[in-house]
């Protein structure tokens, strides 16, 4: 490959059957063969790669561990996907300034165990957290369950080391939380997937470790008992540090095929409850709970050590494998709508036949609505499904993607139902920050 031909610190693929597996992330869609794939060891490599692509007209397509869910990370025409797994850098902790700095390539379950090694806590938790890259996490502004109580990935970064389209790296940012001179430039590169440059590392903020917790598992005989509950909860003081949920239909798919311990998970519908504050094992705080809930707290099971609790949170862990094993064609949403509104999101669900199962994030409103059938469905039905399941969440003041990010998936949901000032003003970063689009073309924007 004559245009990428003595790259230096770099590996090189371009055999068919070592892009192959390039084509695919964890969302529905396929990419198209790209022009290779390199995996750059240094500054030199990117330095050398960013002046070719803007010579040669390539464009550059990141990707961490490839296991995001909108199709961000797959080759589009033209392209060169730089796999950063490789990319070097030992990650460290810096216990006075309760931070961490780490490469994108590190695992994020390496990320959050040398947190907890020191006794501190790097909260964002997507359910791929063994499996997916820091550098995907900041790209896709990763949130998980615990999102409820700490937010999400870009509520975490401190400072971000950038490859921006001069070929170098820039890190915007201090070690602080305090920094307010001029607008954060790094956030820009939280949840940008990859179309503004290439996150190369970050400083994260951590926190202590919790040192208890308490997890509950509260199966209901009718499942709408749940949609107040985040809410309520909330607004009388009571911050679940996750709230998780399975609607009947997944509940039941779960006990009927699942693993052993999801065969005995018992209600019509279950969600799962965790505090983590000082004082949340004690009596007086299960009491005060058990008061607010009231008759829903009938069935509630308490995991009695942490071998229980790791179950209950295995069961919730696989739960996206496990619908995708039994239903490979399906389509998994993640739309937004504030906790105020859950309520009238599945009233509206219902009354727009939108065949869809959910579980996922009630805490914060954020939904994995997933189309079980839509391998089966007719395409044109299936896109009025969708835009129908998007609009409805627009109309309640939520949005359509609530940590997958857009990517290529949604992309034409976004164009078409996102605010146009929003749409324009991105436009315009794109372009001053990427006059060339050699970042990541044809996503997002
Ligand atoms: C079973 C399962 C459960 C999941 N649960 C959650 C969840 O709870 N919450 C959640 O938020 N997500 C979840 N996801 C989606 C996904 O794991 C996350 O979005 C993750 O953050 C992606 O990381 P990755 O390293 O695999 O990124 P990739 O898939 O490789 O890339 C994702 C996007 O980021 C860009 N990108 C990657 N690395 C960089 C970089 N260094 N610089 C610039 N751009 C980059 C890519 O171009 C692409 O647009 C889940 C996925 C699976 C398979």
């Amino acid at each position: 490959m004559d245009i990428l031909k003595g790259l230096p610190e770099t590996t090189i693929l371009w055999d068919p059957s070592d892009l192959e597996p390039y084509l695919r992330d964890e969302s529905h869609l396929r990419g198209v063969l790209p022009l290779a794939v390199v995996k750059p060891r240094g500054p030199a490599a990117l330095r050398e790669l960013v002046r070719r692509a803007k010579l040669e007209g390539f464009g550059l397509v990141p990707r961490g561990a490839g296991t995001g869910k909108a199709g961000g990370c797959l080759p589009t025409e033209r392209t060169v996907v730089v796999d950063l797994s490789v990319w070097p850098g030992e990650p460290r902790v810096s216990p006075q300034d309760l931070s961490l700095w780490a490469p994108a390539s590190a695992p994020l379950r390496e990320v959050k165990a040398l947190a907890a090694a020191q006794g501190f806590f790097y909260p964002p938790d997507p359910n791929s957290w063994e499996s997916c890259a820091l550098g995907g996490t900041l790209a896709t502004n990763a949130g998980g369950p615990n999102a409820c109580k700490y937010g999400m990935t870009r509520h975490w970064v401190l400072s971000v080391d950038a490859l921006l389209e001069d070929g170098d790296i820039h890190t915007f940012g201090i070690s602080s939380v305090k920094a307010n001179a001029g607008p954060a430039m790094g956030q820009l590169f939280i949840g940008s997937e990859g179309i503004f440059g290439l996150i190369l590392g970050a400083t994260l903020r951590l926190t202590p470790a919790p040192r208890e917790y308490t997890t509950l598992l509260l199966p209901v005989k009718h499942w709408e008992d749940l949609l107040d509950l985040p809410g309520r909860l909330c607004a009388e003081g009571y911050l679940p540090s996750a709230f998780e949920f399975f609607d009947p239909a997944v509940l039941a798919e779960l006990r009927a095929h699942g693993p052993e311990e999801a065969r005995r998970l018992p209600g019509e519908a279950l969600a799962i409850l965790e505090f983590d504050e000082r004082g949340c094992t004690s009596e007086v705080f299960l009491e005060g709970l058990l008061d607010l809930l009231g008759p829903v707290a009938e069935g509630l099971q308490v995991a009695s050590d942490e071998r229980q609790r790791q179950g209950i949170w295995a069961v919730r862990r696989m739960t996206s494998v496990f619908l995708k094993e039994h239903h490979p064609r399906k389509v998994s949403e993640d739309i937004v709508v504030p906790r105020s509104r859950l309520r009238e999101f599945f009233a509206g669900v219902e009354s727009r036949r939108i065949p869809a199962v959910t579980y996922g994030h009630l805490g914060d409103g954020n939904l994995h609505v997933n189309l079980l059938a839509a391998g089966e469905t007719d395409p044109a039905q299936l896109e009025v499904q969708l835009l129908g399941l998007f609009k409805l969440a627009l109309e309640l003041g939520g949005t359509l993607s609530g940590e997958h990010g857009i990517g290529l998936a949604k992309r034409d949901a976004f164009l078409a139902l996102g605010d146009p000032a929003h749409i324009q003003a991105l436009r315009a970063i794109k372009r001053a920050l990427d006059p060339q689009n050699i970042f990541n073309p044809g996503k997002v924007i």
